[in-house]
C-alpha cells in the first residue's frame, strides 16, 4: 500500500508545474517582498495590537458593543448608523456609543486604502454590518487575538435534513434518509430567529439535498426576513426553473453545486446513479438567472487529473467560483479513506490553483487552509482568506493584515455547523456534539465550550503545525486531523509539512 501510495506521487499538473513553481510572468508580485506593502501591513498589524490590544481600550470596547436591553444590538445599530448617516431611535448610551465608534471607524479608514463611502457601502449590506459588529464584539470579549474568535459564529453551515435523492460515496453525512429527529418546521424556524439573536451573519444551508425539504423555501424565507445571508449547497439535480426562480427572489447570495469530475463517468462514479446531466442542467438554470454560482470538487485520486477539466468546464457554464474540497475522511466518505490524494498532490493541486487565480475569469477556492500557506509561497498574485473567499490583487496590499487574524481553518471562531437535528458541531466534517440549539444557549455554547477552545489555541496543535509559520493563516484542517488522527489538535497529516505523520499513516493502512 505504501509503494502505491508512493506512486499516486505523479504529476497532475505536470504541464502546470513550472507555472506552479514560482509567479508567474504576467502575475504582479505583490505579496510579502514588496517593501512598501509590507510596511503598510506591519503597520496595521501593528496599530491593531497597540490599539485594540490595550486593555484601557477594550474596557472602553466593552462597555460601547454592550448589548442594550432597549435597543437590542448597539453595535449593529451604530454600524447601520454609521452607513446610512440616519439616527434610528436610540437611547442615550447606544447614542454615546454611535458617536465614538463613528470616529473610531474613520481613524480606522483612514489607515487603509478603503474610501470611506465604499466603507459605507458595505456596511449598508446587513451581512458587513453583522460581521464587523461581531469583530468589534469579539475584541471586546477576546482581544485582537491571532487567529481572531469573533463573538458569535460570522457563519453557520446548517445541514438541514439528511434526505437526499442520491447516495455519494464521499458524503461526510451519511445523507440518505431523514433522521428521524430532525427539526420540524416550526423547531426550524425558531433555530433561525435564536441564530438572528446572536448576531450570525451568514447561513449556508446544505444536507443531505436541502431542496428534498419539503419547507426549505419557508426556511430560507425567514432567514431572508432576519436581515442574514443565505446559500445553498446542493447537488443542483433540483435546480429547477422554478427552484432558482424561487433562490433568486429570496436573495440567496450563492449556489454552491457539487461536480466530482469533468465527465459524466466520473461524476456518476461518486453519485451511484446518473446525476450529470442533471446536475449541468441546474448549473445552467442558475446562471441564467443570474445567481452567483460555484462549483465544488472534492478531490480523491479518482478524479485528481480531472481538476484542470473541471475548471475549465466550470468556467464555460458561467460559474463565477471553483472551489477544490479538501476530501474528509468521514461520514461515508471513511469508506474511501484509501483514495485520498498524498500530501505533494495537494500542495501541486494547491499550487496550480494559486498561480492560475488571478488570471482566469473563474476565482479558484480550496478549503484547504494551506492554500494561504501556498499563495505566499509562490508570490501568487490573491492571497486565501478563509474557505470562502480571497483578497483580490487590488485589495491585497491594504488588507494582507487580515489574513493573520483570521486566516485558514475557520472552525469554532469564524464558523460553527448545525446538524438536521440541531446539534452544534464546530464544523461539518467534525462530529462532536458541542450541544444543541433547541435546548442549549447557542452563545453559551460557542463561548465556553471546551472543544471549541482547543481548536482556538492554535499553539497546542501537535507537530508542525504547533510551530509552523504560516500557524496564523493556515492552522491546518483540523477535521482531517480528528478524522485520521483522533485529536483536535493534532497536525493535520495532509500538509506537506506533516510527511512524518503521513507516512506512519500510510505505513499502518
Ligand atoms: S504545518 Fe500545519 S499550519 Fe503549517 S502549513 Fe502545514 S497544515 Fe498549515
Ligand atoms: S476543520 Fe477547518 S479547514 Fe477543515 S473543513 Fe472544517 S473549517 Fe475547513
Ligand atoms: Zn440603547
Amino acid at each position: 500500500m505504501a509503494e502505491e501510495r508512493q506512486e499516486q506521487e505523479d504529476n497532475l499538473m505536470k504541464s502546470d508545474s513550472s507555472e506552479a513553481a514560482g509567479p508567474p510572468a504576467s502575475v504582479p508580485k505583490t505579496l510579502p517582498d514588496a517593501a512598501p506593502q509590507k510596511d503598510r501591513t506591519t503597520q496595521m498589524a501593528e496599530f491593531i495590537d497597540k490599539w485594540l490590544g490595550n486593555s484601557a481600550t477594550r474596557g472602553v470596547l466593552r462597555r460601547l458593543t454592550k448589548r442594550c436591553p432597549k435597543c437590542g444590538r448597539r453595535t449593529e445599530n451604530a454600524l447601520l448608523a454609521y452607513a446610512t448617516g440616519k439616527s434610528t431611535d436610540m437611547c442615550l448610551g447606544c447614542r454615546f456609543s454611535r458617536f465614538l465608534m463613528s470616529k473610531a471607524l474613520d481613524s480606522m479608514i483612514a489607515r487603509t486604502d478603503i474610501s470611506r463611502e465604499m466603507a459605507k457601502q458595505h456596511l449598508a449590506d446587513p451581512m458587513w454590518r453583522k460581521g464587523l459588529a461581531s469583530v468589534l464584539e469579539g475584541i471586546a470579549k477576546y482581544g485582537p487575538a491571532k487567529p481572531f474568535t469573533a463573538y458569535a459564529p460570522f457563519l453557520v453551515v446548517w445541514n438541514i435534513s439528511r434526505l437526499c435523492n442520491l447516495k455519494c460515496r464521499h458524503c461526510y453525512e451519511f445523507a440518505d434518509k431523514p433522521r428521524p429527529d430532525e427539526l420540524n418546521t416550526e423547531q426550524a424556524l425558531a433555530a433561525v430567529d435564536k441564530m438572528a439573536d446572536a448576531g450570525v451573519a451568514y447561513i449556508a444551508v446544505s444536507g443531505g439535498e436541502p431542496l428534498m425539504r419539503t419547507d426549505f423555501f419557508e426556511v430560507a424565507r425567514r432567514i431572508h426576513e432576519k436581515d442574514m445571508a443565505f446559500s445553498i449547497a446542493t447537488n443542483g439535480t433540483l435546480l429547477t426553473k422554478e427552484n432558482v426562480q424561487k433562490l433568486k427572489e429570496l436573495n440567496c447570495i450563492y449556489v454552491q453545486v457539487s461536480v466530482n469530475g469533468a465527465t459524466p463517468a466520473t461524476h456518476n462514479w461518486f453519485r451511484g446513479v446518473n446525476a450529470f446531466e442533471k446536475t449541468m442542467q441546474g448549473i445552467k438554470n442558475a446562471v441564467k438567472h443570474d445567481l452567483t454560482v460555484g462549483i465544488s470538487m472534492t478531490v480523491t485520486s479518482h478524479n485528481y487529473k480531472e481538476v484542470p477539466a473541471a475548471i475549465e468546464l466550470s468556467e464555460r457554464l458561467g460559474a463565477q467560483f471553483f472551489m477544490h474540497y479538501n476530501f474528509i475522511p468521514t461520514g461515508r466518505g471513511k469508506n474511501i479513506q484509501e483514495l485520498d490524494i498524498t500530501p505533494q498532490q495537494r500542495e501541486n493541486l494547491l499550487k496550480l490553483l494559486a498561480s492560475q487565480n488571478s488570471r482566469r475569469k473563474i476565482k479558484l477556492l480550496s478549503t484547504a487552509p494551506q492554500y494561504s500557506r501556498v499563495c505566499i509561497e509562490s508570490h501568487a498574485a490573491t492571497i486565501a482568506m478563509t474557505h470562502f473567499d480571497y483578497a483580490s490583487p487590488e485589495m491585497t496590499e491594504s488588507i494582507r493584515f487580515l489574513a493573520d487574524f483570521i486566516g485558514g481553518c475557520g472552525t469554532g471562531r469564524l464558523y460553527c455547523a448545525l446538524e438536521p437535528n440541531g446539534d452544534i458541531e464546530s464544523c461539518v466534517f467534525i462530529p462532536i456534539r458541542l450541544g444543541n440549539i433547541k435546548t442549549d444557549d447557542f452563545l453559551g455554547v460557542w463561548h465556553n465550550n471546551d472543544v471549541l477552545k482547543k481548536l482556538r489555541d492554535r499553539s497546542a496543535f501537535k507537530a508542525n503545525c504547533g510551530v509552523c509559520e504560516f500557524r496564523n493563516v493556515c492552522g491546518g484542517c483540523r477535521a482531517r486531523a480528528y478524522a485520521m488522527l483522533g485529536d483536535v489538535q493534532a497536525c493535520d497529516p495532509g500538509c506537506v509539512r506533516n510527511q512524518e505523520s503521513w507516512g506512519r499513516l500510510v505505513k499502518n493502512v
